[in-house]
């Protein structure tokens, strides 16, 4: 496919803001393509070359960008600095800046192709170590030498991250069910081959190369991450036990950082919740895993937690974030071991466990994880009767964990990739003591900061996830909790992700008065769930012309960088936050009537 062919489309997916017609465009995009292409243009619109476990990013600084521009162009700096603040974009600044000379040099050239323009963006992003900037710029300064001008606007939006057309995973899913013929039959199926390899390109390589039957035949495979199992959540011990069939499993819910780790004989390598590869921050974890794990294969979960090395009880999980740290991971080791509690095996030897029951497989993490003093299984019990549940959220709570979460261990509780279901159900701490527990949200538009905040961000309006539309709707404005270097680094993020017009997947009728491309997840805290007009989470779900918010809301401090957007905190959670809330005070209404 010639890569001007492919803009075609991007901007016919940046004309408008319909799913149903975005869906439409990509299924005609993908009639035009090889398998091999179909992978390339699924990352490139979404503004990759891999999955991210591969861990190779597109992404050149601004300023390197702007070199090649000035070279191919011929456009000075402050040309292009000057077209900078008035477009706000450096793609439209390249196509600008080349459409005024391109015009007749461009006769003779042959058109670029997508695999020329992914090829060239794969030696770009894979340069490192000593003068790869000089070779990054001088490969981009060749790409567009050759491109036209409205190619060049992608390109440029390609390298500095800035792609940003509104489609996610989720949308080529859709796009692919269609492309097979049905939206409703095959798209489950299309998911779960997803869920498996987190790899969406692949998905949509096996779709054109071999329908539906080459995407039934994609199996687990070591080494590749499995996209994590989420909770759902309920406020009440009755209401849990009722949920699953008057028993379940309960376990601590630790705070900490999930971690899947994946064993092959002698290596290991460990996942993030995000499927990003973190092996390299915790070397002591993969010493540990090398002599523990008694399995020649295996890919098991587990939350690994910070330990205070003086009393071996747990730290918050800020702590961890020194793992983070590219230098000093030796002296963070020492100074801040971590704890493994592991809860799932989903493939031990050959054999894929996702589709056991909950008993079965931590049958086989009994059998294969040696404990010691610092790693094990999750703390567990079987409960039957809400007072004993709430007894161990008790003892949970008191031993350092957020909580429990209670495990469905009916014949039907198989391990469900990639799902937020009721197979798991999370019981928090915050339940018992207060109305409303911390809320994970997206960033999707800012306000200019006013007296002392001027010159940063001050206020920034944020959304929930609503998985059945894939859109993010608005909560809540936030403006409290923050220190003055949140504001700063937050002002950064923003503007680093700031767009011009309201992103597609964004849902709000209120205008920010920046809006920011919904990639930011931060940790909220509120008062209690109440009914608004003006947002848009759960429009029309309890009251005809009115939403739900979040009533004075706070920011913790946490940085959500563990979540994708689409792990944030879901529209239905907030109904159902709401809901349990207004159950709460009728109890408490009826306690306090009581003569
Ligand atoms: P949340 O992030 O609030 O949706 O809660 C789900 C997360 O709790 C999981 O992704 C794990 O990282 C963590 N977690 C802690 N303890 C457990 C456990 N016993 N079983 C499953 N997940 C756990």
């Amino acid at each position: 496919m010639e890569f001007r062919r492919l803009c075609e489309y991007y901007e016919m997916l940046e004309g408008t803001t319909k799913r149903l017609e975005m869906r439409e465009i990509l299924v005609r995009l993908l009639r035009e393509v090889s398998p091999e292409e179909a992978e390339k243009i699924t990352f490139l619109s979404l503004g990759r070359l891999y999955p991210p476990y591969v861990g190779i990013e597109l992404g050149m600084a601004e300023r390197l960008a702007m070199r090649s521009i000035r070279m191919v162009t011929g456009a000075s700096e402050s040309e292009i600095e000057k077209a900078m603040a008035k477009l706000g974009d450096l793609g439209l600044v390249a196509e600008q800046l080349l459409s005024r000379k391109k015009s007749q040099t461009l006769l003779f050239q042959e058109p670029l192709t997508v695999n020329q323009v992914y090829a060239t963006l794969e030696r770009i992003a894979r340069q490192t170590g000593e003068g790869a900037m000089e070779d990054k710029v001088r490969l981009l300064t060749g790409l567009l030498g050759k491109a036209e001008p409205k190619e060049a606007k992608y390109i440029v939006r390609l390298i500095t991250g800035k792609m940003r057309l509104g489609v996610a995973d989720m949308s080529f899913i859709d796009a692919a069910a269609a492309y097979l013929g049905d939206p409703d039959l095959y798209k489950e199926e299309i998911e779960r081959a997803y869920n498996i390899t987190s790899n969406i390109g692949l998905v949509m390589r096996l779709v054109k190369e071999g329908g539906i039957e080459a995407v039934r035949s994609v199996r687990i495979k070591v080494g590749v991450p499995v996209r994590p199992m989420l909770a759902e959540r309920l406020t009440s011990a009755a209401e849990i036990l009722q949920k699953l069939g008057g028993r379940g499993l309960a376990e601590y819910k630790y705070d900490g950082e999930r971690m899947q780790i994946h064993k092959l004989d002698d290596e290991i390598v460990i996942f993030s919740r995000r499927q990003e590869n973190i092996t390299h921050q915790f070397p002591d974890v993969v010493q540990r895993c090398k002599t523990n794990l008694k399995a020649k294969e295996a890919i098991v979960e587990c939350e690994a937690v910070a330990v205070d090395p003086d009393t071996g009880s747990m730290l918050p999980f800020q702590e961890l974030m020194h793992r983070r740290r590219k230098y000093d991971i030796e002296k963070a080791i020492e100074m801040y071991p971590v704890g493994l509690f592991f809860f799932d095996a989903i493939y031990v030897d050959g054999e894929d466990l996702t589709g056991r029951p909950l008993l079965e497989r931590r049958k086989v993490l009994e059998q294969i994880v040696v404990p010691d003093e610092n790693i094990g299984l999750t703390v567990a019990k079987m409960v039957e009767d809400p007072e004993d549940l709430d007894l161990f959220m008790r003892k949970a709570v008191e031993d350092g964990c957020e909580g429990v979460i209670v495990k469905d261990v009916s014949p039907k509780s198989v391990y469900r990739a990639g799902a937020r279901g009721w197979l798991w159900i999370k019981y928090k701490r915050s339940y018992v003591s207060k109305l409303v527990d911390t809320l994970d949200l997206v960033v999707i538009g800012a306000f200019h900061g006013k007296g002392k905040r001027s010159g940063w961000f001050g206020t920034f309006l944020m959304a929930a996830y609503d998985k059945a539309t894939d859109t993010f709707k608005s909560v809540c404005k936030v403006g409290t909790g923050f220190k003055e270097e949140d504001l700063q680094r937050l002002t950064e993020m923003v503007k680093e992700r700031a767009v011009p017009r309201k992103p597609a997947r964004v849902d709000s009728v209120m205008e920010p008065d920046v809006w920011v491309e919904p990639e930011i997840v931060l940790e909220i805290v509120g008062d209690e769930i109440t009914l608004s007009p003006i947002h848009t989470c759960a429009y029309g779900v309890i009251e005809k012309n009115s939403g739900l918010a979040v009533r004075f809301p706070r920011f913790t401090g946490r940085y959500r960088t563990d979540k994708r957007p689409e792990d944030a905190t879901t529209v239905d959670e907030i109904v159902e936050m709401y809901r349990s809330q207004l159950k709460v005070i009728a109890v408490e209404e009826g306690e306090g009537g009581a003569p």
